[in-house]
């Protein structure tokens, strides 16, 4: 109920449109119903008249017939053309609202949903919820009225037989509606199979180098047959219980049509029914079993729509994690003193990843987290610009809780350097210039310098101008994370964090990358996790975190004195590049 209530605030905007689309459905529906009425009339009256009278009166008739279906021509239009832009303005609406808020969602929701089905939900589940909105009340009111209509005027011409009529069209009904829900298990098993196919074409296309470099085409090839298969098995049967429920809906209808003869010759014999009345009222039968028909089809569309709107509300309702407190600030004047003051952490219902973590970073300087892979660095890290909140503890800069500041202010003064870097469709320029939103193409070049990627840049034919992202200019990885470093030039926050930055990078690359960061940290508070301990020797703390906790810190020098896991690490990596 609440939901359907949601449903109807977005024909809110379309009041009007919703209106006249309605009107003009009933004009359609009472057009319909008049023809056999009228031709009722004529038979009756003029068309016994003198033939002087009825060539006179024809082209009245003629004009008068005209003019309604150039009313009904008119309102057709509209309900198609009109209809369906309602229908599509909802859908872009709902659409919106679920875009954004996917935005807004925080990293809780990425991490349990997958991509695809969050893209499904964009497009085909409205696609759905737009045809049962404009579709909707439409066959609901002009359906219902027309069976009224029709059946109240085949009541009046004879009872008799449209008792018999209606208790074969019962039969009808029950039989269609039971076809009709296999179809729609069928249909949904159709959906299924065909999202399956699609996730295995998107998986090994994306992985095609994998996939050849262990030479397992013909493994690729045979999995995507099975699903292929099974899509067509699954077509199959929906294409036979389609087709056994159209013929099914025939042949009641022709065994409808059958009884009216048979039964309309008897009342005729027995001189209780005109000729001509059978005629007319074998017309109106049509206009009774048409719009039954619509909305048998139609529950099939409303189960559609109706579950793909429920799918809709579920993301829509579904609050970030992660909000801005009601009196939030907005961090001004950041020093970048960032303290971690107990800090305990766990991934929803998962054991502690991090507990009672104590950290102080004075402005400026640079802290250094090493340990095993899954100990919790980019955990300790993503806690600062609030990707998850602590579950103890609290994190504060110069002072504040984290939690009272805008995420707005707080995410403008931090800048994140990855291993993994993400280039969005778009030029070079836009790229770098994602770092601060209105930058003047001066500013990108500078942090393209700063970041020494402009020679590079340079080189292309296009220039800034070249095109990146999937289908754009193939960039090793040390460029793309000098883009990286570029956007974060140009963002210029106080707090860096520079998580495994040049883990993916081969000695070479890594060694020039490493100036560019050394030169991007001056002045900022920096927390740093890299793989090759060479690179942090300078660090004014080094933190060493495994699963346990913090085992130890201190400078490199201490921690070299002290002989431990730091001085173990070390001594096996330095070991290892001789
Ligand atoms: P590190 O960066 O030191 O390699 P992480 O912070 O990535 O370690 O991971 C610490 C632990 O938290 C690991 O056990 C990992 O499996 C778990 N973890 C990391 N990210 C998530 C997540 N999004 N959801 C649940 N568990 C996670
Ligand atoms: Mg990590």
């Amino acid at each position: 109920m609440q939901a359907f209530r949601k449903f109807i605030r977005y024909y809110r905007p379309y009041r009007g449109l919703f209106y006249f689309d309605m009107i003009c459905a009933l004009a359609v529906c009472a057009i319909d119903l008049a023809f056999p009425q009228i031709l009722n009339l004529l038979t009756k009256n003029l068309f016994l008249q003198p033939a002087e009278t009825i060539l006179s009166a024809l082209w009245y008739i003629g004009a008068g017939l005209l003019a309604m279906y150039i009313v009904r021509y008119g309102c057709q239009y509209f309900i198609t053309s009109w209809g369906h832009i309602m229908g599509a303005r909802m859908e872009s609406d709902m659409r919106q609202d679920l875009f954004n808020h996917y935005q807004r969602l925080s990293f809780t929701y990425y991490d349990r949903n997958n991509t695809g089905e969050m893209m499904s939900k964009l497009v085909s589940d409205l696609f759905d919820i737009s045809e049962l909105a404009h579709h909707g009340p439409e066959n609901i009111v002009i359906s219902t009225l027309k069976i009224i209509g029709a059946f109240t005027i085949l009541m009046f011409m004879n009872v008799p037989m449209t008792l018999l009529l209606l208790a074969v069209t019962l039969i009808m009904v029950v039989f269609s509606l039971g076809k009709n829900r296999r179809m729609h298990r069928i249909f949904m098993d159709n959906r299924r199979k065909i999202a399956a196919v699609n996730a295995r074409v998107q998986d090994s296309l994306s992985g095609i180098r994998v996939v050849k470099s262990f030479a397992n085409e013909e493994v690729e090839c045979e999995k995507f047959d099975d699903c292929n298969r099974s899509f067509l098995d699954s077509k199959t049967d929906s294409y036979k219980i389609m087709g056994s429920f159209h013929a099914g809906n025939s042949f009641f209808q022709g065994l409808l049509y059958t009884l009216v003869l048979v039964s309309g010759g008897y009342f005729i014999a027995v001189g209780r029914l005109e000729p001509m009345a059978l005629a007319i009222y074998a017309l109106y039968i049509g206009i009774f079993l048409n719009p039954i028909e619509v909305l048998i089809n139609f529950t099939e569309q409303f189960q559609r729509g109706y579950s793909g709107f429920k799918r809709f509300m579920e993301v829509i309702q579904t609050r970030p994690e992660i909000t801005d407190s009601p009196d939030a600030k907005p961090l001004a004047h950041v020093e970048g003193h960032i303290v971690y003051d107990h800090v305990s952490f766990r991934y929803g219902n998962e054991a502690e990843v991090l507990s009672d973590i104590n950290i102080d970073i004075t402005p400026g300087k640079t802290v250094a987290l090493v340990g095993p892979s899954g100990g919790g660095k980019t955990t300790l890290c993503s806690l600062l610009p609030r990707f998850y909140d602590v579950t103890g503890g609290a994190v504060l800069i110069d002072g504040q809780d984290v939690r009272s500041v805008t995420q707005q202010s707080l995410r403008s003064a931090i800048g994140i350097v990855q291993q993994e870097v993400y280039l969005f469709s778009g030029n070079i320029r836009e790229n770098i210039g994602y770092g601060k939103p209105g930058a003047t193409d001066e500013e990108i070049v500078a942090a393209a310098k700063r970041a020494n990627i402009h020679d590079f840049i340079q080189t292309l034919p296009e220039g800034y101008d070249t095109f990146t992202g999937e289908r754009g200019v193939r960039l090793s990885g040390g460029q793309k994370q000098r883009i990286a470093i570029a956007r974060v030039f140009l963002k210029d926050p106080k707090i860096l964090i520079l998580d495994e930055a040049t883990s993916a990078l081969d000695n070479e690359s890594e060694r020039f990358i490493q100036s560019s960061l050394e030169e991007l940290a001056r002045g900022r508070t920096t927390i740093v996790i890299a793989h090759r301990l060479s690179t942090i020797r300078n660090a004014d703390e080094i933190i060493v975190i495994t699963p346990d906790g913090i085992r130890e810190r201190g400078s490199h020098a201490e921690l070299l004195k002290r002989d431990g896991l730091y001085a173990k690490y070390y001594n096996m990596q330095f070991e290892g590049l001789n």
